[in-house]
C-alpha cells in the first residue's frame, strides 16, 4: 500500500515510519521523511504519480528514523525547503550529535553510528517554534508543542489532521518496545495528553495506524509510563543506592525488554535517566557519588525530635 488519504489533500504513507504528504497550491508538502533513501523513494513514487513537485519538507524532531530520508528527497527536488522546530535544527544538520549524546557527547564507537542512530546530514532552511503556523502554498499548518519524547518535538496540524509524531505510539508498538523512548517524563505524559486534546478528525503517530480517536492509544502509554517511573523510584530507593545502569538493568528484566546490541541498550538508559531525573527533581531520590560511583537512592527526610520539631541539620 503507497498510501491512504485521510482527506483530498493530506495523505499517509504508512510504514514503520509513518510519513505524510499535503497538497498545497506550491507543491507537495512531506511531514517526516522516514529512515534513509528507501522512505525517500516511496515519497518520491507517490509525488510523481499525483504529478506534483515537492516544495517542502516539515520534520518534527531530529531522530534519524524521521529525517533520515531528507539527503535523497533534496537530492531529487534540491528546490524543496525543509523546516524543523528550532531546538531540533542542530541535530539535523549536524547528526553526529545524536549517537554523541546516546554515549554521553563521547566519542561514539562504530557499533553506534548505524542508520537508526545516525542519519545522513540535511540543511534545514526555515527553523520554527512551537506554537507557529506555516503557510505554504496557501495551506497552514500548526507546529503544535508536543516535547517529551524529544525536547523540542512539535505535531503538526493541517487539513484536520494531527501528525502527532512520537507524542504517542499505537497501542501494539507500546507492546512491543514495552518502555517507549523518551527524554523527559512530566513533558511526555503532558504532551501525550495535550494531542488527545487536539481538535482534529484524524491523528497520526509516528510509529501505528491513523485513527479518528486516540484515546486507548494514548491512555495505554500513559499507564506504562507512570508504572515504569514508580518502578525506577522503588527500585532505587534500595537501601544501598544503585547505578543509573542498574536501574536499567532491572527495568529490562521487569519489562522484559531485549535490547540486542549497546545502541539500543541506550536508549533504554537514556529513557531510565528521564524518569530518574523527574524522581530527583520530585525529591522522591538523591544521587551522588559514593567511593567513586555515581549513585541514586532514597531520600532521607529532616529527623523530626519527640517534640515534632524538625531539627536543623
Ligand atoms: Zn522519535
Amino acid at each position: 500500500m503507497d498510501f491512504v488519504s485521510l482527506n483530498p489533500d493530506t495523505k499517509v504513507l504508512p510504514g514503520a515510519v509513518n510519513m505524510g504528504l499535503v497538497s498545497t497550491s506550491e507543491g507537495l508538502v512531506a511531514i517526516d521523511t522516514g529512515l534513509d533513501k528507501q522512505s525517500a523513494k516511496r515519497i518520491i513514487r507517490v509525488s510523481e504519480s499525483l504529478g506534483k513537485p515537492l516544495a517542502a519538507v516539515i520534520n518534527t524532531h531530529a531522530h534519524a528514523d524521521h529525517f533520515g530520508g531528507n539527503r535523497a528527497l533534496l537530492a531529487r527536488y534540491p528546490q524543496a525547503r525543509v523546516f524543523a522546530p528550532v531546538d531540533e535544527a542542530a541535530v539535523i544538520r549536524q547528526p553526529m550529535f545524536e549517537p554523541q549524546y546516546l554515549w554521553q557527547g563521547a566519542l561514539p564507537f562504530s557499533s553506534l553510528k548505524n542508520k537508526f542512530l545516525l542519519a545522513e546530514a540535511s540543511r534545514v532552511d526555515v527553523e520554527f517554534k512551537p506554537g507557529s503556523t506555516l503557510t505554504i502554498g496557501g495551506t497552514d499548518f500548526g507546529a503544535i508543542p508536543l516535547p517529551g519524547h524529544a525536547h523540542g518535538q512539535c505535531g503538526i496540524l493541517v487539513n484536520d489532521v494531527l501528525f502527532a509524531a512520537d507524542s504517542y505510539f499505537g497501542a501494539s508498538i507500546i507492546d512491543k518496545h514495552g518502555i517507549p523512548y523518551m527524554v523527559d517524563y512530566r513533558e511526555t505524559l503532558q504532551s501525550a495528553k495535550a494531542a488527545k486534546l487536539v481538535s482534529a478528525a484524524w491523528w497520526v503517530p509516528g510509529h501505528g495506524n491513523a485513527t479518528e480517536d486516540p484515546q486507548t492509544d494514548i491512555l495505554h502509554l500513559c499507564a506504562r509510563h507512570e508504572g515504569a517511573f514508580e518502578e525506577v523510584v522503588r527500585y532505587a530507593s534500595g537501601e544501598k543506592g544503585v547505578t543509573l545502569d542498574e536501574v536499567t538493568g532491572w527495568m529490562c528484566r521487569k519489562f522484559n525488554l531485549t535490547p540486542s546490541n549497546p545502541g539500543a541498550w541506550l536508549l533504554v538508559r537514556t529513557t531510565v535517566a528521564a524518569y530518574v531525573s523527574a524522581a530527583i527533581e520530585d525529591h522522591d531520590i538523591e544521587t551522588g557519588v559514593i567511593d567513586g560511583v555515581l549513585k541514586v537512592y532514597a531520600t532521607i527526610s529532616a529527623p523530626v525530635d519527640s517534640t515534632g520539631t524538625d531539627k536543623q541539620v
